[in-house]
């Protein structure tokens, strides 16, 4: 089998040409384009510094630096050649693999000239840039661009704390107002009706009641005293007051937890909600949930659904969710927060819109139903194939992108500055992410041939290999359902107990990490949350139910030289390999 074959698809786009090559087969123009964007640096610099005298008048450059930071490099060099190869076709661990030469020369041109897109003071065109690169995100996944807000973060748990944050704004909003007008007239206080009131409803009381700004501050658990507040809801309720829930899926993301932890909301807090026979978020359970919430007299502060879960690659039915608080919200009147954790699977919505997808039904509708959630996490730096550290939140317009603002005074809380540094979690942040996203957006495009292409690429590719795998070795068990491009499997014999199979998953690990030439990774689903689908799965080969939980090995399938057909079989071939050496297919 060769390597350079231009065996390509079908469908005739050479998606692969976006990247440097597993054998670095691009990289005398990638060393070209990166000179030529040091020269158009060097260049700006001379211009920008034209008025400034030369350090070194003469010419004559001191060398002992540049030895020196030779010498350096050279280590450097050296150590990161025994990095993990996650470039490579062969690397199927995590949701890591190449990053797209467009992203690459993006974020190296704009780390040289100002990586820092604190304000519009100190970064004129980064911070352009990034409301552009915002823009295409946001027409990629369904909203309005000219209405949506977002920033880019360093990574996909901040843009997740950037949900949970400004949900709590919003609900400390509304209920404070509500506490100072049930203590100010004499009347019980309703805390879940209050905390979901919605916006009209707290400007209508807020006009009629014109309540004093200090007396606002002071009734609010983020700006006074929670404690305070707490008491004093409690009292005005007649029920004592244990403070808000969110709700998130059982297969929850780590990040959730430790936003428990870093709001202080307290992981009691965090209610999980129970999942299907197929691991996605139940609906039912979700109503249960928030039924339950509601009989405590404890808001939801945010619902969560997950479009893409770490583990599985699987997503939830976000439509099934946004229906439910559209049906909340006309029969009960209330305003939920719904959060979208896309961080992995956001941008399998550029697969959307060109008729038929690799993808599953339940992902598809899900993805379409974007469009209609408060909020969501996108993680450029996972299937948007940019360097680190770029992950993305956004939200439907600059109502929901309101949050405490540090720089206005109180009155002026739903004020937001067109600096974003007041109203982003991180203070100083890097325009390097927002650059690669720009540029892969218009070059590659996040359009259904364009970015599009790529992941349905990586799905067609998940499938295929898996399929081949199966044939060869026929003691393969897929992990069901399958939405995208993750394959989570077991290698069972018929009958054999689950505690062995668990063992063998082990054991296969293992095997890769000590150098197989295939690299994969294992997960662990535990039968507290995951009955349903570790039943359907122990089904396929009849085993005994003796483990307290399923170890599956698990492939994250995107590395963009799988849309090659003599790439695939050339990974499988080592899968196969693997597979085999622990135990025999
Ligand atoms: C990866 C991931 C995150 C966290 O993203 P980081 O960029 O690693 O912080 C959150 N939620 C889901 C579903 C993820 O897959």
């Amino acid at each position: 089998m060769t390597l350079g074959t231009r065996d390509l698809p079908a469908h005739g786009i050479d998606s692969a040409g976006w990247f440097p090559g597993p054998r670095a087969e691009h990289a005398a123009w990638l060393r070209d384009a990166l000179a030529r964007s040091l020269d158009t640096w060097s260049a700006w610099r001379r211009d920008a510094g034209a008025g400034d005298p030369s350090v070194w008048p003469d010419g004559q450059l001191p060398d002992d630096q540049h030895e020196q930071i030779d010498a350096a490099l050279q280590t450097l060099a050296r150590r990161l050649s025994g990095e993990t190869a996650t470039f490579s076709p062969h690397y199927a661990g995590h949701m890591v693999s190449d990053a797209s030469m467009p992203a690459l020369l993006g974020h190296v041109l704009a780390t040289l000239h100002n990586p820092n897109n604190t304000s519009k003071e100190v970064s004129r065109v980064g911070t352009q840039i990034e409301a552009e690169a915002i823009a295409m995100l946001a027409r990629m996944i369904g909203f309005d661009p000219a209405h949506a807000r977002g920033h880019m973060t360093s990574c996909g748990t901040i843009a997740n704390f950037e949900a949970v944050w400004r949900a709590r704004f919003r609900l400390d909003h509304w209920l404070s107002l509500a506490l100072w007008l049930a203590e100010t007239q004499g009347e019980r206080l309703d805390v879940f009706a209050a905390a979901h009131m919605g916006w009209p409803r707290y400007h209508t009381l807020r006009e009629r009641h014109a309540p004093p700004e200090d007396a606002l501050r002071a009734a609010s658990a983020v700006a006074g005293n929670p404690a305070d507040t707490f008491r004093r809801i409690s009292r005005a309720s007649g029920r004592e007051y244990l403070g808000p829930v969110v709700m998130v899926p059982e297969n929850k993301h780590f990040s959730w937890r430790k936003a428990a932890n870093v709001f202080g909301l307290g992981e009691e807090a965090f209610r999980g909600v129970g999942l299907d026979a197929q691991g996605r978020l139940c609906l039912k359970a979700l109503e249960h949930e928030v039924e339950k919430a509601t009989a405590q007299g404890r808001p939801v502060l945010a619902a969560v659904s997950v479009a893409g879960a770490t583990e599985t690659g699987n997503f939830d039915p976000v439509d099934g969710v946004c229906d439910l608080m559209e049906r909340w919200r006309r029969e009960r009147g209330w305003r939920i927060w719904h959060h979208v954790d896309a961080a992995y699977g956001g941008f399998f919505a550029s697969t959307l819109g060109a008729g038929a997808t690799a993808l599953s039904d339940v992902a598809a509708s899900a993805l379409a139903a974007i469009r209609r959630v408060d909020s969501i996490t996108i993680d450029p730096h996972k299937l948007g194939y940019t360097p680190y550290a770029c992950g993305a939140f956004l939200v439907r317009d600059a109502q929901r992108y309101a949050v405490s603002s540090f720089a206005a005074p109180y009155l002026e809380r739903a004020h937001v500055s067109d600096d974003l540094w007041s109203a982003t979690l991180e203070g100083s942040r890097t325009s390097a992410g927002a650059a690669a996203v720009w540029m892969t957006g218009t070059t590659i495009g996040f359009t259904p041939d364009g970015f599009g292409r790529i992941l349905e690429n990586a799905v067609e590719a998940r499938r295929a290999i898996m399929h081949a795998a199966m044939k060869a070795c026929p003691d393969l068990r897929l992990l069901d359902p399958c939405d995208t491009n993750i394959a989570c499997f077991t290698v069972a014999r018929t009958g054999e107990p689950l505690s062995v199979v668990n063992a063998g998953s082990e054991a296969l690990y293992e095997a890769s990490v000590q150098g197989g030439r295939f690299t994969l990774s294992k997960t662990h689903f535990p039968l507290s949350s995951h009955a349903g689908q570790i039943t359907r799965h122990v089904e396929q080969w009849g085993g005994d139910f003796d483990a307290d939980g399923l170890t599956v090995l698990r492939c994250v399938f995107m590395n963009p030289y799988l849309e090659r057909e003599t790439m695939r079989a050339h990974v499988v071939e080592d899968m196969v390999t693997l597979l085999s050496g622990a135990a025999p297919c």
